[in-house]
């Protein structure tokens, strides 16, 4: 009733500015154009289950966005991993148009293309404010974008982790040599980066990771941070939390659509579509920000034991980090062509923010009130 009401007050108001020859852009407001505009009706798949509220809540957001921003006419409902298609096979099933779009990740999917890991994050690579820099301002988006119309996909980001935490373990890492022979759970490059260190990796989706560590099927596990890992419980199964998540400095969740049904669609819901997944981007990052630090104490009060991963282990990983990305630009081209201009603007941002960030952030950190 409410949104009868105002849409007949803006046709009123409109008809009113045309005959006083006001402004001719009003005979096209997008208000009145709504009504002509079709119903649209998909599906998103997504990687998550339901109660990771934090990026399940991407999709979400992406979804309820659209609906409201067209007067309910364009609506996508979200699913959880495994409803429709398993956690890490969301970007078939977008290919396959057997849902219209997903919210995922686009790391999960190096095996298709490698130079997809740089749609999510890389070890030692940009931070959450960097890498949208690189997105939306640095050729990033269209870079991967650019991948992805190989498959029929077009992608945005939609939702962002910040920095990561370096993982759940059962015993202390003070070395590279305490790394060697243990079996834990990370994907992506980190993964990689991992296993040149000695360690066994697998990729499990969330919802398998607890049982895993708890039985003792895998000795160590990275998932997200405080909020997220509290919620998988953990901390119920490995009492020692590492940081820093050196190899998701931040980690971009996107949504992929279907691009042939992307093309079906009004421009108008395109453009809203391009908001939603924006405000989703932005929404989840503040969220994580929000929730992170309350977590981390309850965390703590529950016993789990803060460690900083060593500046030796650090130090090796990064050097290891580089060497594959190297070692990946001799083998793949679209892998070297971005890795190049990504470790430009990489380079580049990072002796900028040395001057702003960094250099206010330490000052605060070293001098607190
Ligand atoms: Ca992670």
């Amino acid at each position: 009733m409410k949104r009868r009401k105002f849409i007949t007050n803006t046709v009123i108001g409109a008809t009113t500015a045309t005959a006083l020859g006001a402004c001719d852009r009003s005979s096209t407001s997008p208000s009145i154009q709504a009504d002509s505009l079709p119903k649209v009706r998909w599906q998103m798949a997504t990687s998550w289950s339901k109660s990771l509220n934090t990026i399940f809540g991407g999709a979400e957001t992406v979804c309820q966005r659209v609906k409201e921003m067209t007067g309910g006419r364009f609506q996508i409902k979200p699913y959880a991993a495994g409803e429709i298609v398993p956690a890490l096979e969301v970007l078939s099933a977008v290919q396959d148009n057997k849902v219209q779009c997903g919210h995922t990740a686009s790391y999960f999917y190096k095996g298709k293309n490698l130079a997809l890991v740089f749609g999510t994050a890389v070890p030692f690579g940009l931070n959450a404010q960097q890498q949208n820099a690189w997105f939306y301002h640095g050729g990033g988006l269209e870079a991967i974008q650019k991948i992805y119309s190989d498959f029929n996909i077009i992608n945005f980001p939609a939702g962002n982790t910040g920095t990561q935490m370096g993982g759940w373990f059962k015993r202390e890492i003070k070395s590279i040599g305490d790394l060697k022979g243990l079996t834990m759970r990370i994907p992506g490059l980190g993964g990689e980066v991992m296993s040149r260190l000695g360690v066994n990796t697998q990729v499990l989706s969330p919802g398998d990771i607890f049982l895993a560590l708890e039985r003792g099927a895998i000795d160590a596990a990275e998932w997200v941070g405080p909020y997220d890992d509290e919620k998988l419980g953990l901390y119920k199964a490995a009492s020692l939390y590492y940081y820093p998540g050196w190899w998701e400095p931040c980690a971009t969740l996107e949504v992929q659509v279907n691009k042939s049904e992307w093309e079906k669609l009004p421009k108008e819901y395109q453009e809203i579509f391009k908001t939603a997944a924006m405000e989703a981007n932005l929404n989840m990052l503040a969220q994580y920000d929000s929730l992170n630090p309350e977590a981390l104490k309850r965390l703590i009060e529950n016993g789990t034991k803060l460690t900083a991963y060593s500046p030796d282990i650090l130090k090796a990983a990064q050097k290891v980090a580089f060497e594959l990305y190297e070692e990946n630009s001799t083998k793949d081209t679209t892998f070297k062509e971005i890795y190049q201009k990504w470790n430009n603007f990489r380079q580049q941002i990072s002796q900028w923010n040395q001057i702003n960030e960094l250099s206010m952030a330490n000052f605060v950190s070293n001098n607190q009130i």
